[in-house]
């Protein structure tokens, strides 16, 4: 009916082609599919939670819509954005075949921000998916609902410290992965073992198409030629992977999650707010 009547309008003034021309560029931008990122690497602590949760904020915070994916039994990620872990909350359920994911979606305080929590139950989820026929592709099935009515711009995935099967789910599920390296001695170790893993889902067919959007390097220490040693060390192996933008280490970020919010929220003028806002410009450009 609008469209009838913009387009009875076309011929008349150039205002209302133009109208047409923005309502037309609209639809194209909705019809935009949902990307999928997973942040991950096996190793822990390197800053997958606090880059899933920043990253997402920033996202939100520049317009697009983005769902929070909390894959982690952890549940880092939901209580980073101020949720409780609530008993079957999570996307256990969904993931091994049982209802919607779209019904375990959750409005954080933030706007454009949704998220599916973590809890416990999905330490278990690990060994029941494994009988699970199509085990691998268990998220990405339970996410098509979900791409497949737009309602998000870009849903971020956040990973247990592993490559078990919940993580394996994420890599079949995503476009392409988001890796925190820390700056630290062993940084590069685990990067091997995801760059072998990516070839093997693209060969085995599991996911064609898994890029690697771009290694994050997180909890520099400027002060120290550690940092500096590692960042240039990683930039050497991976060139142009490597964003950027290099994510301080900051009491800030650190206290941030224990406030149940993303540092752009919880001190937006800080150097860790900064950071993930340029690092967000970069993921954005590098979408496309
Ligand atoms: P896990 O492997 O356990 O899931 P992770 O890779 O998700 O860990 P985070 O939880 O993001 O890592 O970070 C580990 C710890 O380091 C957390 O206490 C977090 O607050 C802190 N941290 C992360 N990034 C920074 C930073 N840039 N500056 C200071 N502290 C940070
Ligand atoms: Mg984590």
């Amino acid at each position: 009916m609008v469209e009838a009547n913009l387009s009875g309008l076309v011929t008349r003034s150039p205002a209302s082609r133009e109208i047409l021309r923005l309502t037309g560029a609209a639809s194209l931008i909705a019809a935009v599919p949902t990307k999928v990122i997973a942040v991950a690497n096996q190793k822990g602590g390197v800053g997958k939670t606090t880059t899933a949760v920043n990253v997402a904020a920033c996202l939100a915070a520049t317009g697009k819509t983005v769902l929070l994916l909390d894959i982690d039994p952890q549940a880092n990620a939901t209580s980073g954005v101020g949720l409780e872990k609530i008993e079957g909350a999570s996307a256990y359920s969904p993931l091994l075949g049982e209802g919607l994911l779209a019904d375990k979606i959750k409005k954080t305080a933030f706007e454009r921000l949704s998220i599916v929590p973590s809890e416990v139950d999905l330490c278990s989820a690990e060994l029941e998916l494994v009988r699970t026929e199509n085990h691998l592709q268990r998220a990405r099935m339970a996410l098509e609902p979900v791409r497949a009515s737009g309602q998000f711009d870009i849903v971020i995935v956040d990973c247990a410290p592993s490559l078990g099967i919940l993580t394996l789910n994420a890599f079949a599920a995503a476009d392409s992965l988001l890796v925190p390296l820390q700056c630290e001695y062993y940084a590069l170790e685990g990067m091997s073992m995801i760059h072998r893993v990516m070839g093997q889902l693209r060969d085995s067919g599991v996911n064609t198409g898994l890029q690697l959007l771009g290694v994050v390097m997180t909890m520099y220490d400027g002060r120290t030629n550690l940092s500096q040693q590692v960042v240039s060390e990683v930039r050497k192996h991976f060139g142009a992977a490597v964003f950027d933008t290099v994510i301080p280490r900051t009491t800030r970020l650190a206290e941030a999650p224990s406030h149940g919010q993303p540092i752009i929220h919880y001190d937006k003028y800080s150097a860790g707010a900064a950071a993930y806002e340029v690092l967000t410009q970069e993921v954005l450009a590098r979408l496309g």
